[in-house]
């Protein structure tokens, strides 16, 4: 058991916060949000993410799991810190390291023992270096500080699941004795533990996200051109992904990727490769191509339905993917600009980002509390995230509730068989249109 600190209790902290404890750690999060730490002291998660409520509970009445907004006190007698800030993108693409260097400020100003220091937050290479250097330059108490990269790969939606069954734990340490902490800390987990240097964990992370990324953007080229020369992306994919070389997973053809960290890691790649004069083509096609990708509906709605001058659209979905409230970068909110631009009325509907899609989305999008309401009257629905919700409908809903059943679905949530039962007008990705 070990006395641990985790600094931010974003997605990626308090998930590593709970898991940690979970296993027996002692653990104290640390988080300068007032209200998010009052909400979790109260045993109530800030973010939506399946099963996080029952386990944080469960250790905060164990006594193993504590909230505070007190580095000081979060820090003290702690051995290990984990560093969970947010790593957003500044409007070069490049990772804006501002909450990082405040971590490592802290750290130096608060840390009365020797500590190993542990980056969870995806930042460029070179950067534990940086945080190492900055907590050493302002220390106030001589004590032996180490540093260990320990880049994190959960999927939002899914994150209690993947904080127990990962497919690795990446350690990368250049000092032998800390990333050995760091293994003996996450032996109870069961899980395979690689290790390797620092510079080579940070780059891990890029190169992870840029190869999924990658595999998205490949699979929506091959679908706009299974679309033009009638082939079916469903059977594409499946008929691909049986190769075990390529593999299922990231095959699913959509309107593009969105979230905290695709596009920004993505993007920050290209910049770290930029900074050592290397043009990275490939993933500049990728995030290219991704962002083409956003207007695939509203291109289709439009050659549909020709102007979409006050036309209602509803749209189903608005986080960037199911199982999340996470708003950020989701196509959502491209695609209602573009509607709006274009003329059309948006009414919106999502089961759990509502709250949070009130903040971001641009102005002039209404909300309603459930698929009905969103449907009614509406001339064509967009589905933009694969809800089980949407995809357990029954279809005569669309048939019935709306002006006109033309439905785009940019998830590809229903089979085509049954929907040429209906009187549905449906249009997907990379399948031909049912009309
Ligand atoms: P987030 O924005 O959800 O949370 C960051 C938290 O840090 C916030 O609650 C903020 O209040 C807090 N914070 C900022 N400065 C602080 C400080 N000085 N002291 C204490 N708390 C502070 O971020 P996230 O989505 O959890 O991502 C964190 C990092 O993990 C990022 O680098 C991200 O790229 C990476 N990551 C995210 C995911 C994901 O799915 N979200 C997955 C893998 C890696």
């Amino acid at each position: 058991m070990k006395k641990i600190a985790v600094v931010g209790t974003g997605y990626v902290g308090l998930v590593t916060g709970v898991a940690l404890s979970d296993v027996g750690h002692q653990v104290t999060c640390i988080d300068i949000d007032q209200k998010k730490v009052e909400r979790m002291q109260k045993g109530v998660s800030p973010i939506y993410e399946p099963g996080l409520d029952e386990v944080m509970m469960r250790n905060i009445e164990a006594g193993r799991l504590q909230f505070t907004t007190d580095h000081h006190e979060g820090f003290s007698g702690k051995e290990v810190i984990y560093i969970a800030v947010g790593t957003p993108e500044r409007e070069d693409g490049t990772a804006d390291l501002q909450y990082i260097d405040q971590v490592a400020k802290d750290i130096a100003t608060h840390v009365k023992q020797d500590v190993v220091v542990v980056t969870k937050s995806t930042v460029p290479v070179g950067t534990n270096d940086h945080i190492l250097s900055l907590i050493q330059e302002y220390l106030v108490h001589d004590v032996r500080v180490e540093i260990v990269s320990n880049p994190e790969f959960l999927r939002e939606g899914s994150a209690v699941y993947d904080a127990f069954n990962g497919d690795r734990i990446v350690v990368g340490s250049d000092s032998q004795r800390a990333g050995d902490v760091i293994e003996e800390i996450n032996k109870p987990f069961g899980i395979y533990c690689y290790r390797t240097d620092v510079r080579s964990a940070e780059m891990i992370k890029y190169a992870s996200n840029a190869f999924l990324a990658t595999k998205i953007s490949f699979i929506n080229e091959i679908a706009n051109i299974c679309e033009k020369v009638g082939a079916n992306i469903e059977d594409v994919a499946t008929g691909m992904g049986m190769d075990g070389r390529i593999g299922h997973q990231f095959l699913r053809a959509g309107i593009g990727y969105g979230g905290s960290c695709f596009p920004k890691d993505t993007k920050a790649l290209t910049q770290i490769a930029a900074n050592i004069d290397h043009n990275f083509e490939l993933l500049n096609a990728v995030i290219r191509v991704n962002n083409h990708q956003h207007r695939a509906l509203t291109e289709k709605a439009k050659s549909v339905l020709g102007s979409l001058e006050g036309k209602r659209v509803a749209m189903l979905g608005l986080a960037f993917k199911p199982n999340t409230d996470d708003m950020r970068e989701s196509p959502a909110m491209a695609i209602s600009q573009e509607l709006i631009l274009a003329g059309a009325t948006v009414v919106a509907y999502d089961p759990i980002a509502m709250d949070n899609a009130k903040n971001v989305m641009p102005a002039g999008v209404s909300y309603v509390q459930n698929v009905e309401e969103a449907l009614q009257g509406a001339d064509a629905a967009f589905i933009v995230t694969d809800w089980k919700e949407f995809k357990a409908l029954d279809l005569s809903v669309y048939v019935d509730q709306m002006a006109e059943a033309n439905v785009f679905d940019g998830r590809n949530c229903y089979d085509l068989d049954k929907v040429a039962l209906t009187k549905l007008n449906y249009y997907s990705i990379g399948r031909p249109p049912v009309v």
